[in-house]
């Protein structure tokens, strides 16, 4: 894998961090999306719903054979030794079908590959992996706008969940490149993605890079 460029990208809801993470992928780069591991594993008949069903019970489990999310999130909320029990179930599979996402992208000659991991800031395991940080930004008002526009939520529901993730600043500091992706029409975010990816050495290829 020497030569393969471990990018991470992480952004508070709404910044425009998938967007980012598509223009990426039109330059070459594979994209590994750590939220839908995460999904799969839980999904219905996921690799981690035999654990889950022998460590919670089949109460955690629902009819169509997924993980009962409101159950757990109730369970990890007031328990926080569930909690732990959950994560040492999860962590390990992301890392496994992480690993496996990443000798496939370099098997198949990406010379970069970037890993949307929206709680990037608040993992104490991602950073170590990563050749560099790039965090999008955007004012919390555009957030609040694009997600209200994007998921039809109040506003209310928006800045909840603005709270609950790492603060901007926070955010910032973790950064080794960041993109403000603000008042920027997306023809100007393209030419922003290209730029950075550039500055990074990203060797990114227009797509199509196992063709001859
Ligand atoms: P995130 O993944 O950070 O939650 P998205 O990339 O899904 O955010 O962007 C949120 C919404 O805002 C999407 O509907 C997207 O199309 C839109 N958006 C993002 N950046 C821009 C931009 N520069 N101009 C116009 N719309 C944008």
């Amino acid at each position: 894998m020497r030569g393969l460029v471990r990018l991470g990208l992480t952004g508070g809801i709404g910044s425009g961090k998938s967007t980012v993470a598509r223009l990426l992928a039109e330059l070459g780069a594979a994209v590994v999306d750590a939220d839908a591991i995460a999904r799969h594993l839980t999904a219905p008949n996921g690799p981690a719903i035999p654990l889950i069903a022998a460590t919670f019970g089949p109460d955690f489990i629902t009819s169509t054979g997924a993980m009962d999310r409101e159950k757990m999130r109730a369970l990890a909320y007031a328990d926080i030794t569930a909690r732990q029990r959950l994560e040492a179930i999860i962590h390990p599979l992301v890392r496994h079908e992480t690993q496996r996402q990443t000798l496939l992208a370099a098997s198949q000659g990406h010379p970069c590959i970037v890993f949307d991991v929206p709680l990037l800031v608040e993992s104490t395991t991602w950073r170590e992996k990563l050749d560099w940080v790039l965090v999008v930004d955007c004012t919390p008002a555009t957030q609040i706008s694009r997600v209200m526009a994007r998921n039809a939520l109040t506003r209310d529901e928006v800045e909840k969940i603005i709270a609950s993730q790492a603060s901007r600043r926070h955010r910032l500091a973790a950064a080794d490149a960041v993109i403000f992706n603000d008042r920027l029409s997306l023809v100007a975010l393209a030419a922003e993605v290209d730029q950075v990816a550039r500055h990074f050495g990203l060797s990114c290829q227009p797509s199509g890079l196992n063709q001859k």
